[in-house]
C-alpha cells in the first residue's frame, strides 16, 4: 500500500533523512521506533507532503505521491494524526470533525460523525466546545476522529499518547486495538513498546535518518541489543 524508497529530506542545508525506506501493506500495523530527533516525524511529514523530498520515491497504491501538496495526499487516502494534534482552536468539536471530512478513495464512508461519537462518547459531551477549550486527551481523541473522518486507507499516528494521563492513554490504545480488529492499516510512532509489541505486525527502528533494523514483534522482543542500543529500553 505505502512504499517509501530511499528518500532524503533536508531542513535548509541540514539533512534529516538519509535514504529512508519502509513499507506498509494493507491491513498491517507498522511502527517507526527510535530516539528523539532521529527522523521519524520528518518521515511522516515527507509522506504527507509537508516536507520536500530529494531522491527516492514515495508510492501509495502504486501511485507516486512525493511532491503532492498535503490536501492531495489526504485525498488519496492517508489520514494523519500529527504530533502536537493541531486541532483548529477556533472551531468547535463538531466543526473540527466535519471541516475536512470526506468519503474514502473508494467512495465508502464507514467513518461518519455518528461513528466517531460512538468511538469517543466523551467528544459527544463537548460538541459545542472550541478546540482550545478541550483537555489534552479530548484534543487527541478529536485529532484521531478528524483523521478517521477522511475515511483513510492508511492512518498515521505521530506520538498520539504522548503527554496524556494514564487513563486517557489506555483509551487511545483501546481505540487502536479496535481499529486493528476492523482491518485498518496504521503507521504508528510511539515510545510505548509494551503496548506496541502486541499491537503491531512489524517495526522499523530509525537512527540518524535511516532504518537500522526491521522485524516482527517477536524478533524485537528477542533482540535485546537493538532495544538497548537504539531504543534505550
Ligand atoms: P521526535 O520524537 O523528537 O519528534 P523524530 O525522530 O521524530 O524525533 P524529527 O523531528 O524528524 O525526529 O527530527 C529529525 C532531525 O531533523 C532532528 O535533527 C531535528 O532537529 C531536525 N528537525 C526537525 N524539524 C526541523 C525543522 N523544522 N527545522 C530544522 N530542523 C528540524
Amino acid at each position: 500500500m505505502l512504499e517509501v524508497d530511499d528518500i532524503k529530506a533536508f531542513y535548509g542545508s541540514s539533512q534529516a533523512l538519509f535514504g529512508m525506506t519502509l513499507k506498509v501493506d494493507t491491513g498491517e500495523i507498522v511502527t517507526l521506533l527510535g530516539r528523539n530527533g532521529m527522523g521519524k516525524t520528518t518521515t511522516v511529514k515527507a509522506i504527507v507532503g509537508q516536507v520536500g523530498v530529494k531522491g527516492g520515491s514515495i508510492r501509495f497504491s502504486g501511485r507516486k505521491i512525493a511532491g503532492l501538496p498535503a490536501h492531495r495526499v489526504a485525498r488519496v487516502g492517508i489520514g494523519l494524526v500529527p504530533e502536537g494534534r493541531h486541532i483548529f482552536p477556533n472551531l468547535n468539536v463538531r466543526e473540527n470533525l466535519i471541516a475536512t471530512a470526506r468519503p474514502g478513495a473508494d467512495g465508502s464512508s464507514p467513518w461518519t460523525f455518528a461513528a466517531i461519537m460512538r468511538l469517543f462518547p466523551r467528544l459527544g459531551e463537548r460538541l459545542e466546545n472550541m478546540g482550545d477549550q478541550l483537555s489534552g486527551g479530548e484534543q487527541q481523541m478529536l485529532a484521531i476522529g478528524r483523521a478517521l473522518m477522511i475515511n483513510p486507507r492508511l492512518l498515521i499516528l505521530d506520538e498520539a499518547t504522548e503527554g496524556l494521563a494514564p487513563l486517557i492513554r489506555e483509551e487511545i490504545w483501546n481505540c487502536l486495538k479496535l481499529l486493528k480488529s476492523m482491518g485498518q492499516s496504521i503507521l504508528v510512532i510511539d515510545k510505548n513498546l509494551s503496548h506496541l509489541l502486541p499491537l503491531a505486525d512489524r517495526h522499523y527502528v530509525v537512527d540518524k535518518g535511516q532504518v537500522v533494523w526491521e522485524g516482527s514483534s517477536e524478533q524485537l522482543k528477542c533482540d535485546e541489543s537493538v532495544r538497548n542500543q537504539y531504543l534505550g529500553v
